[in-house]
């Protein structure tokens, strides 16, 4: 297959994570026989410096033109003081809304060997834990109309069209069926009338995907269970706010940010896929990031944008079973263990990859 991908390093470790991935893909490409192109495009702090905007059109013309882009992560203590509109994480928003990307796929895995770093009990994770929020991006109460009226009180608008709700709904089903054919919608159905509509829609379209299990919880019982009982998830299929919150949530029952990737979609192939941590200005350049979530969105990049599930999941194994043989960076070694620098992890993965 031949893929046009777009890579967007961005500032502090994205450029050293962004690395690895790429080697990692080139390692899929040649074992599998792809033809991978990559184009590089600037944002973020980057931007700023060289262009004085975070997201050029040009570099945003390029990003559009491909078939997915692949995103280190921006901003910094450097770019902390510019003015808002001109901020690194606009890069970010100018991509996601330039783009037309509407759902978001949140992972979050807790790997049986890295179960110490969850704060949750190891009774509850005994198992591992694996789950995938998909969380609406573009609609709700977020970009519902707001203001402040007269008398000083102030109002926010969540609003959704059915076919808003149908095509995100749509991503969840097709998600489960990749995974343990399980979708939990999960609304505010007792009080939200968006809510009852989520559910009268959601449920409707399940006809077309009886292989998929459907359940529905209300969000407060949502935010209990993630921490009480993860392993009744699969897909948690949720509109924007509270996919927000439970997003962040769910990655934190894993205790370890650097592992967890993300994707935002929307509805052909084309996906922007990105780790969920920032740019850790902290350890920039010096060898020791964690590549493991960009890693991991590489190969999300490949099952949702390619369809290419075989690849995708020969990265996740790789990824396992560097883990399972004790391989870890500084920030997922227990101290006295240890730890293998960006590039040292980024190896053991390719050399893993069957
Ligand atoms: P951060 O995620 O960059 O870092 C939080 C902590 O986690 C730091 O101690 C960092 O060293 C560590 N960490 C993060 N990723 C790691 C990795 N791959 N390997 C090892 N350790 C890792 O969050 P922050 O410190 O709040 O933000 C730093 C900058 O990143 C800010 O400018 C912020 O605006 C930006 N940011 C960008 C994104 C993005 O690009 N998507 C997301 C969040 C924050």
């Amino acid at each position: 297959m031949n893929m046009n991908i777009v890579l967007v390093p961005g500032d502090g470790i994205g450029p050293d994570i962004v690395r690895e991935a790429v080697r990692v893909l080139d390692r899929i490409a040649e074992i599998y026989g792809h033809d991978i192109a990559f184009r590089e495009i600037d944002a973020g702090g980057i931007s700023i410096d060289k262009h004085g905007v975070p997201l050029t059109e040009d570099a945003l013309a390029v990003a559009a033109a491909s078939d997915a882009v692949l995103l280190g992560a921006v901003g910094g203590p450097k770019w902390d003081h510019v003015p808002g509109s001109l901020r690194p994480e606009k890069a970010l928003l100018g991509l996601r809304s330039g783009l037309g990307l509407f759902c978001n796929l949140r992972p979050a895995v807790i790997y049986p060997e890295l179960s110490s770093a969850s704060p949750l009990k190891p009774s509850v994770i005994a198992d591992g834990v694996d789950l995938l929020v998909v969380r609406e991006l573009t609609g709700g109460i977020y970009f519902g109309e707001k203001g402040r009226n007269p008398d000083g009180s102030a109002f926010d608008v969540m609003r959704y069209s059915v076919d808003e709700i149908r095509r995100i709904a749509r991503k969840a089903f097709e998600a489960a069926r990749l995974r343990r054919h399980h979708v939990t919608l999960v609304d505010k159905a007792n009080v939200l009338e968006t809510s009852r509509l989520w559910r009268e829609t959601v449920s409707d379209l399940a006809k077309n995907y009886s292989d998929v299990e459907l359940d529905y919880m209300y969000v407060d019982n949502a935010s209990m269970q993630l921490v009480r009982d993860p392993k009744h998830f699969d897909v948690l299929l949720t509109e924007n706010m509270f996919g927000d919150i439970l997003s962040d949530e769910a990655s934190m029952i894993t205790g370890s940010i650097g592992m967890l990737a993300s994707a935002s979609l929307r509805n052909d192939s084309f996906g922007m896929y990105e780790p969920i941590h920032g740019s850790a200005p902290d350890i920039a350049g010096k060898d020791i990031a964690n590549p493991i979530a960009t890693i991991l969105s590489a190969a999300m990049m490949l099952r949702y944008s390619f369809a290419l599930e075989n690849e995708a999941k020969a990265i996740e194994d790789a990824v396992s079973s560097a883990l399972r043989d004790g391989v870890r960076t500084k920030d997922i070694a227990l101290s006295g263990d240890e730890w293998v620098g960006t590039a040292g992890c980024g190896d053991e993965i390719i050399r893993r990859i069957k």
